[in-house]
């Protein structure tokens, strides 16, 4: 965190290395996909010159054209795997480093996930490589001599170490300048904890395994360290910018980001409208537009097909398209679907995770086969006919740093119904009486997480949906709001210009 006095820096020169272990359409996971593919290019249009650092996945080196080698191979990653820096581009143009270590990612599938659906056992050196390449852009011998970073922005626990080897191993890394450093919080649920007997094996000097260091409840925390050591933090809406500085969302982190709250901002998501838009996506059975809602008649009847469902136009369809887990509160849904569909209504699930979930949501379509259809699994072109088919749109999450899936939903006229917290609070208003009298309303809100709470939500949802004529006017509320990336590229761009060194000559 020690940083010498920075003047703001002019926008055009931004040189940003942006480092994920997911990006869309290559690795994906989750939201951390989608948004690695869009702040990118949307930062590149505001002035910056960001490149991408991925791991060596079959799919990242498979999907990349034009790659090169860029300077020697790389002989001291901790644990000790061959590795050679490769850059490439994107199938959407933006160039990206690779870090090719066949012995660390050379595995089909889930990046983080072997066979036995477990975590691999040596996550923690496949991360720590990914973290250490990205701190060697800034060595001396800088990885890339051509292209020296300002800023290091590492997205989740897989990149924790970044400012950690920067702070704790100048003996290594110290380079002509000091790369600001960002850490972005995608779900902190997640923080990639690993035994303290490793600290060495991680190139990580034993000094720095206490409370303010990389120590962690007991073991290595690579989040943690993230938090500690980034000169400015960042997570993905304001709502969870404040829930993860308590008790009931922080995940044992919340003292510490609460003393660091002056480092910490909330910075909504976007939406790739490139991707997600019913005038234009491919995947759908007809496109439509907020000017024009026919199309979308038809896209419910192809969900409705495609699901066995009853080909009922006038029948509520909710849907869900989500990682099947339990703070995603899918539990709650199971136990309100019955009621649901005893007021006619319809669900339709696309998703795969918890195992128990996963059985529950089977069950369901077998007992109601003409009201449920659920597909498990990952499917990225169904999610698309999903969010065109249905009427309502469920995210009754736990927590939610901020969530995808509630905003492309309202581009599709499909109306969100989440639970207030994180950011689904940011991005849905409830129709309540005031909202929707003053238009403002573009879904439905429940507080608590309970099944009584969902299904009085779904209730007014139901009720609403016998009002067309007003439904409609939701729908075109919906459709109209702007989520795009423009305006968060500004405020991460203001970010950068914050913590980047001043460069003289
Ligand atoms: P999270 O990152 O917690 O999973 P988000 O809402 O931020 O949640 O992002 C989820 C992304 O993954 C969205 O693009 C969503 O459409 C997609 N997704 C989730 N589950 C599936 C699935 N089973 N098939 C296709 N896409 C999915």
């Amino acid at each position: 965190m020690s940083k010498t006095k920075k003047k703001p820096k002019d926008p055009a020169s931004m040189r940003v290395l942006f480092v994920t272990p997911e990006c869309y359409p290559l690795v994906k996971t989750g939201g951390l996909a989608d948004v690695s593919a869009a702040l990118p290019p949307a930062l590149n249009r505001a002035g910056a010159e960001v490149r991408l650092l991925l791991p060596g996945y079959p799919a990242v080196l498979n999907g990349l054209t034009d790659l090169q080698p860029v300077g020697n191979p790389l002989t001291d990653l901790p644990g000790g795997a061959p590795a050679t820096l490769r850059i490439g581009r994107m199938p959407d143009g933006v160039l990206a480093y690779v870090l090719d270590a066949p012995a660390l990612y050379d595995r089909p599938g889930n990046p983080y996930l072997g066979p036995d659906g477990k975590d691999w056992p040596d996550n923690a050196e496949r991360f720590a490589a990914l973290s250490w390449c990205a701190a060697g852009f800034a060595a001396e011998d800088g990885l890339d001599p051509w292209w020296r970073p300002e800023v290091l922005h590492g997205h989740d626990w897989q990149t924790g170490l970044i400012p950690a080897y920067l702070e704790l191993r100048p003996d290594r890394f110290a380079g002509p300048f000091r790369p600001g450093t960002v850490t972005t919080i995608h779900n902190i649920a997640y923080q990639g904890l690993f035994g303290a007997w490793m600290m060495s094996d991680l190139g990580l000097p034993s000094a720095a395994f206490r409370i303010d260091g990389v120590e962690y409840y007991g073991g290595v925390g690579f989040l943690k360290a993230g938090c500690f050591y980034s000169d400015r933090l960042t997570t993905v809406s304001p709502t969870y910018a404040h829930e993860i500085q308590t008790a009931e969302h922080g995940s044992g982190l919340e003292g510490l980001l609460a003393t660091r709250a002056e480092a910490l901002t909330g910075i909504l998501n976007g939406v790739d409208y490139d991707i997600w838009d019913p005038a234009i996506d491919p995947h759908i059975a007809a496109r439509y537009g907020a000017a024009d809602l026919g199309g979308k008649d038809l896209c419910k009847a192809d969900l409705q097909a495609t699901f066995g469902l009853d080909r009922r136009a006038d029948a509520p369809l909710a849907a869900v398209v989500s990682r099947l887990t339990g703070h995603k509160g899918l539990d709650l849904v199971l136990e309100a679907a019955s009621q649901w569909i005893a007021w006619g209504g319809q669900l339709a699930v696309l998703g795969s995770g918890e195992p128990a979930l996963e059985a529950g949501f089977r069950h369901l379509a077998t007992w109601f086969p003409k009201s449920v259809g659920v597909r498990i699994g990952y499917d990225e072109a169904l999610s698309h006919r999903i969010q065109a088919g249905a009427d309502l749109f469920l995210v009754p999450s736990r927590s939610e740093p901020c969530g995808l899936t509630q905003m492309y939903a309202l581009k599709y006229g499909t109306l969100p119904l989440v639970r207030r917290t994180g950011g689904l609070a940011d991005t849905i208003v409830d129709a309540n009486p005031a909202a929707v009298n003053d238009g403002s309303a573009t879904g439905f809100q429940f507080v608590n997480a309970n099944v009584q709470e969902l299904t009085w939500a779904l209730r007014r949802a139901a009720a609403l949906y016998r009002k067309p004529e007003r439904w409609h006017v939701l729908q075109q509320h919906a459709m109209t709001r702007d989520f795009g990336w423009h305006g968060p590229a500004e405020e991460y761009m203001e970010l950068y210009r914050a913590v980047a060194p001043v460069l003289v000559g």
